[in-house]
C-alpha cells in the first residue's frame, strides 16, 4: 500500500513556553501561543481559516483546563495538537486530502512509557485513512493515558513518534526534517569542525542518540532496529542529510560527550561511535556498549573531557578520508 503519514512537532519555542506557562500559571503565555498558531493558520490556509480556527479554540480550551490544575506535561502536549491542526489545514489548502488524527493510538502507561498495545490501535486508526488516500497528520511527542489524558514521550519525542509509527505501519522509509542538515559527527558547540555524517547504521544511530547525539530523544531509533526501514535525516530544502540503513559501512562515525551518569558512572564520558575493531582505536577504552558500536572513557573534569573529545574527533575525521 502506498501512502504517507505526517508527524508534526510544535512550532519553535512553543513547548518551552507552554511548560513555563503551566509551571507559573501564566494564562497570557498560553494565549500568546494560541495567537501564533492563529497567525500561522491565517497565513497558510486563509480560505479555511474559520473552520480550522474553531479547532484551535477547542484545543486552547483544553490546554487552559490542564493549566488551571498545573498539569505541566498535559499542557506541554498541546503544542503538537495545535500544529497538527494547522498542518492538516495547510495540506488540504494545497490539494492533499488530509486529516488531523489527534489520538492515533499511542497509549502511555506512565510518562514516556509506550504500551505494547499501541501498534494495534495505530493500525486500526490510521490504515483505513491511508487506504482511502487520506494523509493522516499526527501530533508527535504525545500519547494518551488509558484515562484519556494527553501526556508526553519526553523532550524531543516527535522523532520517536515517527519511528514508532513507521514500525507499527510497516513503512519502508521515514524522513526526519529538522533544523540541522543531518546528524553531525560531534556537537558543534564543542567540536569546531563537525561534519554531517552521510551514512550510519541504525545501531550506531541508536547508541549515539542514547549518548546525547544531536539532542535526539534517546529512544528515537529504537523502533527501527531489526526492521527494513531506512531513515533519512535532513532539513527542509537541503539536499544533503544522513542516511540510516543496514548498508552503512563500518568505521568510526562520531564523538559523543555526555554525563557519565547515563552509563552509571560519575564525571564526563567521551565515546567514539561506530563499528570499530577495538585494536584500531587510538586509546584504551574503559567502557563500551554491548554491540561494539561505542567505545569510551570517563573523565573527572570537563576540560580534559572536552580536550579528549576534540582529539578523538580529529581521529574520526581522518579515518573517513
Ligand atoms: N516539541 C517537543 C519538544 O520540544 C517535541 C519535539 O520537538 O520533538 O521537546
Ligand atoms: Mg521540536
Amino acid at each position: 500500500m502506498d501512502g504517507c503519514v505526517v508527524v508534526i512537532s510544535a512550532m519553535k519555542g512553543v513547548t518551552d513556553k507552554l511548560m513555563r506557562a503551566a509551571q507559573e500559571g501564566r494564562r497570557e503565555d498560553l494565549a500568546d501561543v494560541l495567537g501564533s498558531y492563529e497567525d500561522a493558520l491565517r497565513y497558510i490556509a486563509p480560505s479555511d481559516y474559520v473552520r480550522y480556527s474553531s479547532m484551535l479554540d477547542i484545543i486552547g480550551g483544553s490546554a487552559r483546563r490542564y493549566l488551571s490544575v498545573g498539569d505541566v506535561d498535559a499542557v506541554a502536549a498541546h503544542g503538537e495538537l495545535l500544529s497538527a491542526t494547522v498542518m492538516a489545514a495547510a495540506l488540504e489548502a494545497r490539494g492533499t486530502r488530509s486529516t488531523a488524527v489527534y489520538d492515533p493510538g499511542i497509549v502511555l502507561e506512565r510518562p514516556g512509557g509506550v504500551s505494547g498495545l499501541s501498534g494495534f490501535y495505530v493500525r486500526q486508526r490510521l490504515l483505513h485513512l491511508i487506504e482511502r488516500g487520506v494523509t493522516p497528520v499526527v501530533p508527535g511527542f504525545i500519547g494518551w493515558t488509558p484515562d484519556g489524558k494527553p501526556a508526553t514521550l519526553g523532550r524531543g519525542g516527535s522523532d520517536y513518534t515517527a519511528s514508532l509509527l513507521a514500525n507499527y505501519l510497516g513503512a519502508s522509509r521515514v524522513f526526519f526534517y529538522t533544523d540541522v542538515p543531518g546528524i553531525y559527527s560531534g556537537d558543534p558547540n564543542i567540536i569546531g569542525n563537525p561534519k554531517v555524517i552521510n551514512c550510519m547504521n541504525v545501531e550506531e544511530a541508536y547508541v549515539f542518540s542514547a549518548m546525547g547525539g544531536k539532542k535526539f530523544h534517546p529512544r528515537t531509533f529504537e523502533p527501527l532496529i531489526g526492521t527494513r526501514i531506512t531513515a533519512f535525516i535532513t532539513s527542509p530544502g537541503s539536499t544533503s542529510g544522513t542516511l540510516i540503513s543496514k548498508k552503512a559501512g563500518a568505521g568510526p562515525k562520531a564523538v559523543a560527550l555526555f554525563d557519565a551518569l547515563r552509563i552509571g558512572r560519575r564525571g564526563r564520558a567521551v565515546a567514539i561511535i561506530g563499528k570499530v575493531d577495538p585494536r584500531d582505536l587510538p586509546f584504551n577504552p574503559d567502557f563500551k556498549d554491548s554491540n561494539g558500536n561505542a567505545f569510551g572513557k570517563v573523565f573527572d573534569d570537563e576540560e580534559r573531557a572536552v580536550e579528549a573529545a576534540k582529539e578523538l574527533h580529529d581521529w574520526v575525521i581522518s579515518w573517513a578520508r
